[in-house]
């Protein structure tokens, strides 16, 4: 009889582990069951593109129905709240699922570590929901500032603050530096009454990179985005009107958190060991938990490194160990040993804002260009592998068509948001008699004799199309000109 395998979570590690499991198992061996509590995957790494208006949210979430088409992966949307790992079963509030095997992939939540006031005031970055709701409070502060008399009410309103320095903060902070050029403008409201602060109690930013890319992303964020970097500085509350420093306070009504994780608070009714202050389950090195047949992958699972600390939680984790996981189950389900899941990280690109990217790839530092092209290239990879070619169409039409923020000159010629089309019939006119005239150029002998004197009015194009040396050619125009003014 075929083995049922259940996933929990349709994130990174959970479309991983279904496609890895539909494609390596043997006809009628096992049953596959992915839950989600949404009908859609979403592209979390490009959350803050979102969040800061520089593409619509259709670009970051994916149909569940359109990746696994042509699947036998059943896909079923629930949210699962309680745990039996005793009977094989999980539940919703609606259904009950049973399983021979589980796989956990519910990843993680935003951790307040228990500052005041932060769970109830600050906006936070970790969903689809957040991300569209961050964008529309935004605007909404914007309108109301350009309608508000009272000056510090005001003020309140265009302070955005971001906590914390990691890649969300940084990149979420980098977004807003360039769509507040345009809100600014769009409001008629100067762009120095508006304040993006970014605050963390680490003394520099983006510090798991090296310290030369954390410089230079600093640089950019205070000299080209104007963003007041408060370093060394801890984070002791919030309140509808402010955040709560130690040494001091910041009028504002946007705070957005970015400064930790823990594991994804519908797991914590688990009854099951964890592996760290942050709650990810304890794993051993084959992923499986300390419950039969039950494996703990992506943020959620806590797969440690050779020191025992666990994996950091970012993509190549989630997807490195979601793939161990579906292939020791079909192991297991073999008779097979289990093989050993390591994670090996290749490298970390962060944008900040639209045209500033910073990256280390295979412990090299690449500049900006590259980092922002191969960070394109990776997405583009993962979308090919879980939706092919639609995917990466998809991707491209919401990146390139259909961004939202400013553009340079170039890119206007092949943006649906500029209306640049009115100049195509031209451009397409200019082409075509550029090839033209070109070809006449061709058959008027241009590759075999030359003509660019005569082309430029300097010699009549007899003396030159006789093939006569241009040069003395031209020479004699001089001489005949210099014996004319000695005349
Ligand atoms: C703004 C931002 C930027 C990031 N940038 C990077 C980056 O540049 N590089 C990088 O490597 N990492 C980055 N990360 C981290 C990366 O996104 C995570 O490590 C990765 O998403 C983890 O994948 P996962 O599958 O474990 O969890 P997730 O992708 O979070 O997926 C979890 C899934 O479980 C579902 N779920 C949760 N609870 C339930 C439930 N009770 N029932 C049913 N379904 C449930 C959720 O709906 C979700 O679909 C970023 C994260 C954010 C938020």
């Amino acid at each position: 009889m075929a083995k049922k395998v259940l996933i929990v979570g349709a994130g990174y590690a959970g479309i991983e582990a279904a496609l890895t499991l539909n494609k390596k198992k043997k006809r009628d061996e096992v049953e596959i069951t992915l839950i989600d509590k949404n009908p859609y995957h979403t592209l979390l790494t490009e959350l803050h593109e979102v969040a800061g208006n520089r593409i619509s949210e259709e670009g970051i979430r994916i149909p569940l129905n359109s990746i696994f088409k042509y699947t036998d992966v059943n896909v079923i949307m629930d949210e699962i709240k309680s745990f039996d790992f005793e009977n094989n079963r999980i539940s919703s509030d609606k259904a009950v699922y049973d399983y021979d095997y589980l796989i956990l992939a519910m990843g993680s939540s935003p951790n307040f570590f228990g500052i005041s006031g932060m769970k109830e005031h600050a906006f936070t970055l970790w969903s689809f929901d957040d991300a569209v709701r961050i964008r529309e409070h935004i605007k909404k502060c914007f309108i109301l500032a350009s309608q508000e008399n009272d000056e510090n009410e005001r003020k309140r309103l265009l302070t955005f603050v971001v906590a914390g320095t990691g890649f969300t903060g940084v990149e979420m902070i980098g977004e807003l530096g360039i769509w507040v050029k345009s809100l600014c403008k769009e409001h008629r409201i100067p762009r120095e009454d508006v304040r993006l602060i970014i605050v963390d109690m680490l003394p520099r930013i983006l510090n798991t990179l090296g310290e030369k890319n954390s410089a230079k992303a600093h640089r950019y964020l205070e000299k080209k985005l104007k963003v007041e970097v408060m370093l060394n500085t801890k984070i002791t509350g919030a309140t509808e009107n402010s955040l709560i420093y130690d040494g001091g306070e910041i009028g504002t009504k946007t705070i957005i958190w970015a400064a930790g994780i823990k594991a994804c608070d519908d797991a914590e009714n688990c009854d099951i060991d964890r592996a760290n202050r942050q709650k990810r389950i304890k794993v051993d090195e084959f992923c499986r938990t300390e419950n039969k047949n039950v494996y703990a992958v992506g943020d959620l699972g806590g797969l440690a490194d050779e020191n025992g600390i666990p994996y950091a939680a970012m993509v190549e984790n989630a997807i490195q160990t979601a793939h161990g996981a579906a292939e020791n189950i079909l192991n297991d389900i073999r008779g097979k040993e289990l093989k050993k899941v390591k994670v090996k990280f290749h490298g970390t690109m962060v944008s900040v804002g639209n045209y500033f990217c910073v990256s280390e790839i295979m412990g090299k530092t690449l500049p900006v260009w590259l980092s922002m092209v191969m960070k394109y290239m990776v997405n583009m990879h993962y979308l090919w592998e879980i939706t092919g070619f639609r995917g990466v169409w998809r991707y491209l039409y919401y990146e390139v068509l259909e961004r939202r923020q400013r553009k340079i000159l170039v890119e206007k010629h092949w943006s649906t948001r500029v209306q640049a089309w009115w100049i195509t019939p031209l451009r397409i006119f200019l082409g075509v008699m550029w090839l033209y005239e070109g070809i006449v150029k061709i058959n008027d002998g241009w590759l075999t004799e030359p003509k660019l004197a005569s082309f430029l009015g300097v010699v009549s194009s007899s003396t030159a199309g006789d093939g006569a040396d241009v040069r003395s050619a031209v020479t004699g125009v001089i001489e005949i000109e210099k014996d004319e003014n000695d005349a």
